[in-house]
Protein backbone atom coordinates (compact mmCIF):
# COMPACT_ATOMS: atom_id res chain seq x y z
CA UNK A 1 0.00 0.00 0.00
CA UNK A 2 1.05 3.48 -1.11
CA UNK A 3 2.02 5.13 2.36
CA UNK A 4 -0.45 8.52 2.75
CA UNK A 5 2.05 11.56 2.14
CA UNK A 6 1.69 15.15 1.06
CA UNK A 7 4.10 17.56 0.59
CA UNK A 8 2.53 21.03 -0.47
CA UNK A 9 0.78 22.79 2.66
CA UNK A 10 1.00 25.77 3.53
CA UNK A 11 0.23 27.72 6.95
CA UNK A 12 -0.38 31.04 8.70
CA UNK A 13 3.12 31.69 7.99
CA UNK A 14 1.97 32.43 4.38
CA UNK A 15 -1.38 32.52 3.03
CA UNK A 16 -2.72 29.19 5.26
CA UNK A 17 -5.58 29.44 7.43
CA UNK A 18 -4.11 27.24 10.17
CA UNK A 19 -0.97 27.07 11.48
CA UNK A 20 1.50 24.66 11.23
CA UNK A 21 0.65 22.57 14.55
CA UNK A 22 -2.87 22.88 13.69
CA UNK A 23 -1.93 21.25 9.90
CA UNK A 24 -0.55 18.26 11.87
CA UNK A 25 -2.83 17.48 13.77
CA UNK A 26 -5.43 17.45 11.07
CA UNK A 27 -2.79 15.32 8.82
CA UNK A 28 -2.62 13.00 12.00
CA UNK A 29 -6.41 12.67 12.27
CA UNK A 30 -6.85 12.42 8.82
CA UNK A 31 -4.15 8.86 8.60
CA UNK A 32 -1.53 11.24 6.26
CA UNK A 33 1.43 9.56 7.34
CA UNK A 34 4.33 11.86 5.94
CA UNK A 35 3.97 15.40 6.16
CA UNK A 36 5.63 18.21 4.49
CA UNK A 37 5.60 22.15 4.40
CA UNK A 38 5.73 24.09 1.64
CA UNK A 39 5.64 27.94 2.24
CA UNK A 40 5.38 30.48 0.06
CA UNK A 41 8.89 31.46 -0.64
CA UNK A 42 9.72 35.72 -0.36
CA UNK A 43 8.95 37.62 -3.51
CA UNK A 44 10.97 40.66 -4.49
CA UNK A 45 7.18 42.73 -5.19
CA UNK A 46 4.70 42.64 -3.12
CA UNK A 47 3.09 39.50 -2.61
CA UNK A 48 0.49 39.47 0.86
CA UNK A 49 0.47 36.11 0.38
CA UNK A 50 4.10 34.73 0.55
CA UNK A 51 6.41 34.72 3.77
CA UNK A 52 8.72 37.57 4.44
CA UNK A 53 11.67 36.89 5.29
CA UNK A 54 11.55 36.92 8.76
CA UNK A 55 8.45 34.75 8.38
CA UNK A 56 10.65 32.30 6.73
CA UNK A 57 13.14 32.10 9.25
CA UNK A 58 10.01 31.22 12.00
CA UNK A 59 8.84 29.08 9.76
CA UNK A 60 11.59 26.68 9.71
CA UNK A 61 12.45 26.83 13.30
CA UNK A 62 8.56 25.97 14.04
CA UNK A 63 8.52 23.12 11.43
CA UNK A 64 12.09 21.54 12.79
CA UNK A 65 10.15 21.92 16.30
CA UNK A 66 6.68 19.93 15.53
CA UNK A 67 9.05 17.33 13.91
CA UNK A 68 10.63 16.40 16.77
CA UNK A 69 7.84 16.72 19.03
CA UNK A 70 4.99 14.42 16.95
CA UNK A 71 8.52 11.95 15.56
CA UNK A 72 6.86 8.58 15.67
CA UNK A 73 3.58 9.47 15.25
CA UNK A 74 4.14 11.29 11.62
CA UNK A 75 7.14 12.59 9.01
CA UNK A 76 7.49 15.89 9.15
CA UNK A 77 9.07 17.77 6.36
CA UNK A 78 10.43 21.10 5.94
CA UNK A 79 9.97 22.17 1.94
CA UNK A 80 9.57 25.38 0.77
CA UNK A 81 7.27 26.47 -2.96
CA UNK A 82 9.81 28.54 -4.98
CA UNK A 83 8.34 31.00 -7.40
CA UNK A 84 9.73 31.16 -10.51
CA UNK A 85 10.49 35.18 -9.38
CA UNK A 86 12.08 34.52 -5.84
CA UNK A 87 15.32 34.50 -5.42
CA UNK A 88 16.05 30.58 -4.45
CA UNK A 89 18.39 28.63 -2.14
CA UNK A 90 18.59 25.06 -1.34
CA UNK A 91 20.01 25.41 2.14
CA UNK A 92 18.01 24.57 5.24
CA UNK A 93 14.75 22.36 2.95
CA UNK A 94 14.58 18.44 2.93
CA UNK A 95 12.83 19.27 -0.71
CA UNK A 96 11.71 22.34 -2.93
CA UNK A 97 8.27 23.02 -5.23
CA UNK A 98 9.09 25.13 -8.20
CA UNK A 99 5.94 26.92 -9.39
CA UNK A 100 5.24 29.41 -11.39
CA UNK A 101 2.26 31.84 -10.62
CA UNK A 102 2.72 35.15 -12.58
CA UNK A 103 2.88 36.03 -16.26
CA UNK A 104 4.89 39.33 -16.48
CA UNK A 105 4.81 41.92 -18.85
CA UNK A 106 5.99 45.41 -18.97
CA UNK A 107 6.94 45.13 -14.96
CA UNK A 108 3.26 44.05 -14.04
CA UNK A 109 3.12 40.72 -12.61
CA UNK A 110 -0.39 38.93 -13.52
CA UNK A 111 -1.28 36.54 -11.28
CA UNK A 112 -2.50 33.49 -12.94
CA UNK A 113 -4.26 32.22 -10.13
CA UNK A 114 -5.20 35.54 -8.56
CA UNK A 115 -8.81 37.77 -8.92
CA UNK A 116 -10.36 36.80 -12.51
CA UNK A 117 -11.37 39.78 -13.38
CA UNK A 118 -8.04 41.27 -13.26
CA UNK A 119 -6.51 38.64 -14.77
CA UNK A 120 -8.93 39.13 -17.96
CA UNK A 121 -7.99 42.92 -17.50
CA UNK A 122 -4.53 42.32 -17.80
CA UNK A 123 -4.56 39.93 -20.61
CA UNK A 124 -7.11 42.02 -22.42
CA UNK A 125 -4.51 45.34 -21.50
CA UNK A 126 -1.08 43.78 -21.71
CA UNK A 127 -1.88 40.96 -24.60
CA UNK A 128 -5.06 42.12 -26.39
CA UNK A 129 -7.14 39.73 -25.41
CA UNK A 130 -4.85 37.10 -26.85
CA UNK A 131 -4.82 33.97 -23.91
CA UNK A 132 -2.53 31.85 -26.23
CA UNK A 133 0.37 34.57 -26.05
CA UNK A 134 -0.63 34.69 -22.19
CA UNK A 135 0.01 30.81 -22.03
CA UNK A 136 2.96 31.16 -24.19
CA UNK A 137 4.52 33.37 -21.58
CA UNK A 138 3.26 31.32 -18.71
CA UNK A 139 4.89 28.16 -20.35
CA UNK A 140 8.15 29.57 -21.42
CA UNK A 141 8.92 29.85 -17.52
CA UNK A 142 8.81 26.18 -17.01
CA UNK A 143 11.94 25.71 -19.43
CA UNK A 144 14.23 27.04 -16.87
CA UNK A 145 12.36 26.25 -13.25
CA UNK A 146 15.06 23.75 -12.22
CA UNK A 147 18.03 26.15 -12.84
CA UNK A 148 16.41 28.93 -11.40
CA UNK A 149 15.01 27.17 -8.37
CA UNK A 150 16.53 23.92 -8.21
CA UNK A 151 13.04 21.96 -7.62
CA UNK A 152 12.95 18.34 -7.11
CA UNK A 153 8.92 19.30 -7.89
CA UNK A 154 6.88 20.38 -10.36
CA UNK A 155 3.73 22.09 -8.74
CA UNK A 156 0.68 22.98 -10.73
CA UNK A 157 2.00 22.60 -13.83
CA UNK A 158 -1.36 23.92 -15.42
CA UNK A 159 -2.00 26.77 -13.16
CA UNK A 160 -3.27 29.47 -15.22
CA UNK A 161 -6.08 27.17 -16.15
CA UNK A 162 -7.47 27.21 -12.94
CA UNK A 163 -10.72 29.27 -14.15
CA UNK A 164 -11.01 27.99 -16.97
CA UNK A 165 -12.66 24.20 -16.50
CA UNK A 166 -15.44 25.18 -18.62
CA UNK A 167 -13.55 26.81 -21.25
CA UNK A 168 -14.81 30.28 -20.95
CA UNK A 169 -11.54 31.86 -21.40
CA UNK A 170 -9.43 30.14 -23.75
CA UNK A 171 -9.88 26.44 -25.65
CA UNK A 172 -7.65 24.48 -23.89
CA UNK A 173 -8.27 21.73 -26.98
CA UNK A 174 -6.75 24.08 -29.53
CA UNK A 175 -3.52 22.32 -31.21
CA UNK A 176 -1.45 26.20 -30.07
CA UNK A 177 -2.34 25.52 -26.70
CA UNK A 178 -1.75 21.84 -26.57
CA UNK A 179 1.91 22.39 -28.21
CA UNK A 180 2.56 25.33 -25.61
CA UNK A 181 2.02 23.10 -22.65
CA UNK A 182 3.10 19.55 -24.20
CA UNK A 183 6.39 21.46 -25.29
CA UNK A 184 7.20 22.77 -21.63
CA UNK A 185 5.99 19.20 -20.38
CA UNK A 186 8.78 17.54 -22.65
CA UNK A 187 11.17 20.42 -21.67
CA UNK A 188 10.18 19.70 -17.94
CA UNK A 189 10.51 15.13 -18.38
CA UNK A 190 14.06 16.00 -19.71
CA UNK A 191 15.60 16.89 -16.55
CA UNK A 192 13.38 14.01 -14.77
CA UNK A 193 11.29 16.14 -12.09
CA UNK A 194 8.45 15.09 -10.11
CA UNK A 195 5.14 16.45 -11.52
CA UNK A 196 2.65 17.20 -9.31
CA UNK A 197 -1.22 15.99 -9.25
CA UNK A 198 -2.82 18.89 -7.54
CA UNK A 199 -6.06 18.92 -5.62
CA UNK A 200 -5.70 22.46 -4.46
CA UNK A 201 -8.09 24.06 -6.09
CA UNK A 202 -10.85 21.84 -5.63
CA UNK A 203 -10.75 21.68 -1.60
CA UNK A 204 -11.17 25.49 -2.25
CA UNK A 205 -13.82 25.64 -4.31
CA UNK A 206 -12.73 26.95 -7.67
CA UNK A 207 -12.36 23.68 -9.52
CA UNK A 208 -14.18 19.67 -9.80
CA UNK A 209 -10.97 18.30 -11.44
CA UNK A 210 -7.25 18.26 -10.15
CA UNK A 211 -4.12 19.92 -12.09
CA UNK A 212 -2.77 18.87 -14.65
CA UNK A 213 -5.00 18.64 -17.11
CA UNK A 214 -6.05 14.67 -18.12
CA UNK A 215 -4.31 15.29 -22.14
CA UNK A 216 -1.32 16.66 -20.28
CA UNK A 217 -1.03 13.26 -17.36
CA UNK A 218 -1.77 10.84 -19.99
CA UNK A 219 1.56 12.77 -21.97
CA UNK A 220 3.20 11.99 -18.39
CA UNK A 221 2.29 8.48 -18.67
CA UNK A 222 3.11 7.49 -22.05
CA UNK A 223 6.78 9.24 -21.14
CA UNK A 224 7.03 7.30 -17.92
CA UNK A 225 7.39 10.48 -15.87
CA UNK A 226 7.54 10.40 -12.24
CA UNK A 227 4.16 11.86 -10.13
CA UNK A 228 3.52 12.95 -7.04
CA UNK A 229 -0.06 13.43 -5.18
CA UNK A 230 -0.05 16.70 -3.43
CA UNK A 231 -3.07 18.48 -2.03
CA UNK A 232 -1.75 22.09 -1.87
CA UNK A 233 -3.77 22.48 1.08
CA UNK A 234 -4.58 25.54 3.26
CA UNK A 235 -6.25 24.36 6.19
CA UNK A 236 -5.71 21.51 8.67
CA UNK A 237 -9.19 19.58 7.10
CA UNK A 238 -8.16 19.09 3.71
CA UNK A 239 -4.34 17.72 4.01
CA UNK A 240 -5.63 14.68 1.81
CA UNK A 241 -8.41 16.35 0.28
CA UNK A 242 -9.97 14.65 -2.61
CA UNK A 243 -6.80 11.63 -2.18
CA UNK A 244 -8.36 8.42 -3.37
CA UNK A 245 -10.26 10.39 -6.19
CA UNK A 246 -7.00 11.69 -7.60
CA UNK A 247 -5.57 8.26 -7.43
CA UNK A 248 -8.16 7.10 -9.65
CA UNK A 249 -7.82 10.43 -12.09
CA UNK A 250 -4.30 8.81 -12.08
CA UNK A 251 -4.94 5.54 -12.87
CA UNK A 252 -7.67 6.57 -15.46
CA UNK A 253 -4.66 8.84 -17.35
CA UNK A 254 -2.45 5.48 -17.62
CA UNK A 255 -0.28 6.63 -14.40
CA UNK A 256 0.93 3.51 -13.04
CA UNK A 257 3.11 5.03 -9.87
CA UNK A 258 3.01 7.51 -7.47
CA UNK A 259 6.13 8.98 -5.72
CA UNK A 260 6.60 9.18 -1.84
CA UNK A 261 9.18 10.87 0.29
CA UNK A 262 10.71 8.14 2.75
CA UNK A 263 13.84 7.98 4.57
CA UNK A 264 15.44 11.41 2.78
CA UNK A 265 14.46 9.86 -1.63
CA UNK A 266 11.16 10.09 -3.47
CA UNK A 267 10.54 6.28 -3.84
CA UNK A 268 8.01 4.79 -6.24
CA UNK A 269 4.91 2.82 -5.11
CA UNK A 270 2.72 1.28 -7.66
CA UNK A 271 -1.25 2.50 -7.83
ZN1 LIG B 1 1.45 27.50 -5.83
ZN1 LIG C 1 0.99 26.05 -2.86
Amino acid sequence: MIPKCNLHAHTTFCDGKNTAEEMVQGAIRQGCEVLGFSGHSPLPFDASWCMTEEKNELYRAEILRLREKYRGKIDILCGIEYDSFSVCSRQGYDYIIGSVHHVEREGIYIPVDGDRRLIEAEVARLFGGDYLAYAREYYEQMYTLKEKTDCDIVGHFDLLTKYNEDGSMFDEASASYRDAALSALEAVLKQDLLIEINTGAISRGYRKTPYPAPFILKYIAEKKGRVILNSDSHAANTVLYFYSEAVEYAKSCGIKELYVYQNGAFVPFAI
